[in-house]
C-alpha cells in the first residue's frame, strides 16, 4: 500500500510509528537483528509490521554500538540492605474501579503541603503527585520531577516526558491508559539524585498509589526507581532483562528517558525492555491501520 493511499489519520499513525522508531533507535535494532541472523531471538523483530517499512531505509549508522558504561549507581543508598516495599495483599478486595480516583485524592490530601523531607525547602514549586489512569495495567515510576514537571505539577511533561510518551505509544498504548509517578514528588535542586532520606520518606506515598492502582506491571525508569522498588542496589545491567517480583505484582527495569536523551545509543536497549513488558502484558506494538 502506498503511503499516499492512506487516510489522513492512517498517515498520522504511520508517521507516529516511524518517528518513534527513529527516536527509540528501533531502526538500529531491527537492522542488526537481520544481519545477525539470530532468528529465534529476533523472530519478533523480523515479524514486526514495521520491519518492512524500515528495511528499505538503512542508514550508515545502522549498527548496534557497544554499550557505554551504565549510569553510576552512587545514587543509590549507601546502606548495604534496603528493605523492598511491602507486598500488596492481592487476596484482599481491590478498591472498586469507580472509587480509585477518590482513593488517590485521599492520598494526595494526606500529602498536603508536605514538609516531611528536605526537598520541601529546596525550592520546589509544585508537588508532583502522579498522573494517569487509576485502573491502569501498566505503571511507570521515574526518579523525581524536573523543572518542567515542577512548574506544571505533572510527571514527565518535559523532553523526557515527550520521549516517554513515544515509548508508551510504541507499546500500542496511549499515555492516558497508563499511570505515571516518581519516587519523590518534589524536585531535587539541579535535578540531583534524591538523597536516601528523601526517597525513603516520600516513596511510601507512591507505594500507596500503587496499592490503589494495582497494576499488572510496573516499569522502573532508571536506577533510583529500580533501587527503591526492588530493594536491590544492583546495577541496571543486572536488573534489566528479567521480570521481578515487586509489591505482589511484577516489575521490569529500563533506562530513564532523561538518560536516553543524554545517550540515545541506549534507546535500542530500552526498546528491548519495553518488548519484555509488552510480552508480559500481551501487547502488540503500535502499527498503522490497514483499513
Ligand atoms: S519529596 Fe515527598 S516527602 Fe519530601 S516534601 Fe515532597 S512530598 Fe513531602
Amino acid at each position: 500500500m502506498h503511503v499516499n493511499s492512506l487516510l489522513p489519520e492512517q498517515r498520522q499513525q504511520l508517521a507516529t510509528w516511524l518517528a518513534y522508531l527513529r527516536e527509540m533507535g528501533g531502526m538500529d535494532f531491527y537492522r542488526a537483528a537481520h544481519e545477525d541472523y539470530q532468528a529465534s531471538a529476533q523472530q519478533e523483530v523480523t515479524n514486526s509490521p514495521a520491519s518492512a517499512e524500515i528495511a528499505g531505509s538503512p542508514s550508515p549508522a545502522d549498527t548496534i554500538r557497544p554499550a557505554p558504561p551504565e549510569p553510576p549507581v552512587s545514587m543509590t543508598p549507601k546502606s548495604a540492605v534496603l528493605a523492598p516495599p511491602a507486598a500488596i495483599d492481592y487476596s484482599s478486595a481491590a478498591i472498586p474501579a469507580d472509587q480509585r480516583i477518590a482513593a488517590l485524592q485521599a492520598i494526595q490530601s494526606e500529602i498536603g503541603d508536605c514538609t516531611r523531607c528536605p526537598l520541601a525547602f529546596e525550592g520546589r514549586n509544585k508537588i508532583v503527585f502522579g498522573d494517569g489512569d487509576p485502573n491502569a495495567e501498566l505503571l511507570f515510576v521515574g526518579e523525581g520531577p524536573g523543572a518542567d514537571e515542577d512548574m506544571q505539577g505533572l510527571p514527565f511533561v518535559g523532553r523526557g516526558g515527550h520521549l516517554l510518551n513515544n515509548m508508551i505509544a510504541a507499546m500500542g498504548l496511549r499515555r492516558e491508559q497508563v499511570y505515571i509517578a516518581n519516587i519523590v514528588k518534589c524536585r531535587p535542586p539541579k535535578n540531583r539524585v534524591p538523597e536516601p532520606v528523601e526517597a525513603l520518606t516520600c516513596s511510601p506515598f507512591l507505594f500507596q498509589q500503587i496499592g490503589v492502582v494495582r497494576p499488572k506491571l510496573i516499569v522502573a525508569l532508571g536506577a533510583t526507581a529500580a533501587t527503591y522498588l526492588t530493594g536491590s542496589k544492583a546495577a541496571l545491567s543486572v536488573l534489566r532483562g528479567k521480570i521481578h517480583d515487586c509489591m505482589g505484582t511484577k516489575l521490569v527495569v529500563t533506562y530513564h528517558p532523561a538518560y536516553l536523551l543524554r545517550d540515545p545509543r541506549q534507546k535500542a536497549e530500552a526498546w528491548k525492555d519495553l518488548q519484555l513488558a509488552m510480552r508480559f502484558l500481551h501487547l502488540s506494538p503500535a502499527r498503522p491501520s490497514q483499513h
